[in-house]
């Protein structure tokens, strides 16, 4: 009884949620509706969602959603080159995750600057073992890497990110894959992962790279390359920066990559304090 409320992260809302929302039968049925969308990500929450409700069944249940605060980014941020009639048709569109994080980070970093969030324009990077960055003008989203689903974007712990799509047909001729087989291959065994064929994770590579490992090298090299060019995109899509922001497992935790992306931002005006930069899982300035 002392538990008011049971909110539930949910990867993909798809067009339909801009914010939490009450996990009514019809809510559920609409999530349900997305599951293509993010097939390792969607059933999953539905089924806790049941556990929940079988637990606390008078306790509201809320959705709060990963792609919600990205829905302020404008057309031309999120409709792909393709026929527009698959965007009417099925939704294929750029929608964006980790948006509790960016929402949150860029919130927090507003009050740690002591500015309003509507005068600053912040580049979020969320580094995990999933990774997206987030262009935030005034508060509100205007691009952000991922896309119609948590692949695009750049390389991440076990997926590939943005390639050349021609090449997804051209390996499943050469290869003979599935559709099911491609899309496991580009989610689960790309990345890091793919690149190393040692680790998703980032200490492990940093730990191979230092005994002198040439592919976790090329790994960490190609990291801090995909995520230096894409904060410089947004921040000619901002017209400018207030500020650079890294969270998540390796944003918060990894002052190597911290470090060796800001060497590309000297342009910027970037200039990273080596010592300051010495800090894991803290709030800090590092500038
Ligand atoms: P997340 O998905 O945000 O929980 O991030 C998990 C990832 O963060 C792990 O797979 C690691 O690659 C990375 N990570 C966590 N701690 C560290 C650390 N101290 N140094 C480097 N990477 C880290």
């Amino acid at each position: 009884k002392e538990v008011n409320a049971v909110g539930h992260r949910v990867v993909h809302g798809g067009e339909k949620f801009a914010c939490s929302t009450l996990l009514t039968e019809e809510v559920l049925k609409t999530v349900e509706s997305c599951n293509d969308l993010a097939p390792l990500h969607n059933p999953p929450t539905l089924v806790g969602v049941a556990a929940c409700k079988e637990l606390l069944p008078t306790t509201p249940m809320v959705g709060v959603f990963d792609t919600a605060f990205h829905q302020t980014m404008p057309p031309e941020a999120y409709i792909y080159g393709l026929p527009y009639e698959y965007y009417e048709k099925y939704a294929v569109r750029r929608y964006g995750f980790h948006g509790t994080s960016h929402k949150y980070v860029s919130l927090r970093a507003a009050e740690i600057l002591g500015k309003k969030p509507e005068d600053l324009k912040i580049v979020v990077c969320h580094l995990g073992n999933g990774s997206s960055i987030s262009a935030v003008d005034g508060g509100k989203c205007v691009d952000t890497s991922m896309g119609l689903t948590p692949l695009a974007g750049f390389e991440m712990g076990t997926r590939c990110g943005d390639i050349d799509p021609a090449i997804v047909p051209y390996l499943m001729k050469k290869e003979n894959l599935t559709p099911d087989e491609i899309d496991t291959i580009m989610n689960k065994k790309s990345g890091l992962l793919g690149i190393t064929g040692i680790s998703s994770d980032f200490r492990d590579a940093e730990a191979a790279m230092n005994e002198g490992n040439e592919r976790a090298k090329l790994g960490l090299d190609m990291f801090r390359y995909q995520i230096a060019k894409y904060i410089g995109s947004y921040v000619i899509a901002l017209g400018g920066c207030d500020a650079i922001v890294f969270t998540a497992g390796i944003g918060e935790n990894d002052d190597y990559v911290r470090e060796e992306v800001c060497k590309y931002l000297g342009y910027l005006g970037v200039a990273i304090d080596k010592e300051a930069n010495d800090s894991h899982g803290e709030e800090v300035k590092i500038s």
